[in-house]
């Protein structure tokens, strides 16, 4: 790849947070114009020697903003998060010109209920809705006709990189529910929210806020074992085929467990 190939363009880091050993946020300026929609993802791409190696992330920030943020997790064995986890402040990543994905918040249709569910990382596109929306309804150009729902998962508590602004949106916002989940609890023992694996939660989670397959649209993100089991408790509840989105993160290979949150694959 040439920086001057028509493709790419070559983003540069401006801020680094990092949440956990192994999670951690960048802010990338795109050095051009990049147009996406919330949900949809980015494709980065880093150098190995002769070859530019790329893999696909969902944009956790809003379109209003001037930088893409993107929140990684580290696969120790993987072909490009290593080196992405070397990037600091000033570095640079190639960053393909077009953004892709489906996986964008439906609010042309009658329904308006939306049950976003994520494990880690996953939560991604969610807060790139919720940053859209929140700039629209102060803007008055959302009238919080349109509800979210965000059931978040995570092992344990530090690995919820959004949760300060998550929380504080939904304390000002009628119209976001949230609740994160730690399935590992007995190692953290300061978590006072709730507790259990995502899927676990979906079927109180739905009661609880009068969701079903009528007057709600679903959402996967993150886990492909989280995303397999709670499409299957939706469908259980009436949520069709084309009600539900999914954006599967990756795909286990043959020796890994893919269920969420065990040791096996991290998550
Ligand atoms: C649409 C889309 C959006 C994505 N958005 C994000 C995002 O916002 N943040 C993010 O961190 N990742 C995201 N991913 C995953 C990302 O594209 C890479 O697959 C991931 O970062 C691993 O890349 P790698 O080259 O380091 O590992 P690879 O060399 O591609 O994978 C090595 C092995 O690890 C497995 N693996 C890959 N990821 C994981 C994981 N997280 N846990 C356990 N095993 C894994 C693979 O199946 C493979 O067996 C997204 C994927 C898709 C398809």
């Amino acid at each position: 790849m040439s920086p001057a190939d028509e493709k790419f363009y070559l983003g540069r880091v401006t801020k680094r947070v990092d949440f956990a050993p192994d999670l951690w946020s960048l802010r990338i300026q795109p050095g051009g114009e990049f147009h996406f929609t919330p949900g949809q993802y980015a494709t980065l791409g880093v150098q190995a020697g002769e070859k530019l190696r790329e893999r696909p992330y969902s944009i956790a920030s809003s379109p209003y903003e001037s930088e893409l943020e993107f929140y990684y997790e580290l696969v120790p064995n993987g072909k490009v998060t290593p080196d992405l986890y070397k990037l600091q402040a000033g570095d640079q990543l190639t960053m393909r010109r077009i953004a892709k994905g489906r996986f964008t918040l439906d609010m042309a249709g009658p329904v308006t209920n939306h049950l976003l569910v994520s494990t880690v990382t996953g939560v991604a596109p969610f807060v790139s809705f919720v940053r859209t929306l929140h700039k629209d309804w102060k803007e008055g150009k959302f009238d919080g006709a349109h509800k979210l729902f965000l059931l978040n998962g995570a092992s344990r508590s530090w690995e919820f990189g959004y949760l300060d602004e998550l929380q504080k949106f939904a304390r000002e916002a009628p119209w976001l529910k949230y609740v994160p989940t730690v399935s590992r609890p007995w190692e953290d023992e300061k978590w006072q929210g709730e507790t259990g694996r995502v899927d676990d939660l979906l079927r109180k989670y739905t009661d609880l806020w009068g969701l079903n397959g009528k007057n709600s649209l679903g959402y996967l993100c993150g886990h492909p074992g989280m995303i397999e089991t709670g499409k299957g408790i939706l469908q259980r509840i009436g949520f069709h085929r084309e009600s539900l989105k999914e954006e599967v993160y990756w795909v286990p290979s043959k020796a890994q467990n893919i269920h969420p949150f065990l040791p096996a694959t991290g998550n």
